[in-house]
């Protein structure tokens, strides 16, 4: 049976979601495929500006706008859907207290680590710049820093430095096997994150095409995460494991039922039999 919830979904105000797509529309895309929940967890504003890029996330006073768009439509479709607020966030030291901050005034916060701080305090921002394999350790300290922390309830695409990596060697795995450990000991799910799917077949180019599934399996080679190895790993812990569809455009999430069959594929059979996959929470 198809997962009943999302709790990964962006909205325009990031600045690179589909700009034209309104939040009732992804709601009524949701209830058209038979989601039961979800979770807005778009791109958290940061009160002490720290990521410079443009187009990654909602400015700090957008704050209000969005959380009490989210409430409204809680409101208006409360029986078809539960609608929940959250936010995606990175952990950095010293920004404790501004993530407890948004902890408090939202549902749901799944942690989307994007980057770390190097040996001179300068933002590393993977998929952007080179890590080290030392900052690829630092990458998964951070992970476990926030669970210590008791910030997310969930990690997102906990497999995404191998966006960067070109193979899974003993770095990668190490990395893997410390996040891994951390999301035992401290009780947090880890999600097979489908948009890095999305990208490389039905969204191909930045257009999105409805080629069937055979057509769309040839691309598999080229999706960095989910990766197999690492969930392998992450199949000898005891840990939860959700899908997340990562929503941030039209037509994303009527290919959810595809993008999980593309998903196992990728992780073989083996590991998705073993992987303990949460059907509510
Ligand atoms: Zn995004
Ligand atoms: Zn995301």
């Amino acid at each position: 049976m198809m997962q009943e919830f999302n709790y990964h979904s962006h909205t325009y105000r990031c600045g690179h979601a589909d700009l034209d797509m309104t939040d009732e529309e992804y709601v009524k895309a949701y209830i058209k495929m038979g989601f039961k929940r979800m979770a807005f967890t778009d791109h958290c504003p940061e009160k002490n500006k720290i990521d410079k890029r443009k187009d990654m996330r909602m400015e700090y006073d957008q704050r209000k706008e969005y959380l009490e768009n989210i409430q409204a439509l809680k409101q208006k479709y409360a029986g078809e859907i539960e609608i929940q607020s959250g936010y995606e966030v990175e952990y950095l030291p010293g920004e404790e207290e501004n993530l407890k901050e948004l902890k408090d005034e939202t549902d749901k916060l799944i942690l989307g680590q994007h980057f770390i701080y190097d040996d001179n305090q300068e933002l590393k921002i993977h998929g952007k710049d080179s890590f080290s394999d030392k900052e690829l350790l630092r990458y998964a300290e951070y992970i476990e820093q926030a669970m210590k922390c008791g910030i997310p309830d969930i990690i997102a695409h906990p497999d995404f430095y191998m966006l960067k990596r070109k193979e899974f060697g003993e770095i990668e795995a190490k990395v893997a096997h410390h996040i891994c450990q951390a999301a035992e000991k401290y009780n947090v799910p880890l999600e097979i994150n489908l948009n890095n799917i999305f990208a490389k077949t039905y969204y191909k180019y930045g257009i999105l095409n409805h080629k069937p599934i055979e057509k769309q399996r040839k691309n598999l080679e080229k999706v960095a995460y989910p990766c197999k190895e690492f969930w392998k790993i992450a199949s000898g812990y005891d840990i939860h494991v959700v899908y997340g569809i990562d929503t941030h455009y039209r037509g994303q999430i009527e290919l959810f039922n595809e993008f999980v069959e593309l998903a196992n594929e990728i992780l073989g059979k083996e590991t998705i039999e073993k992987l303990n996959f949460i059907n509510l929470m």
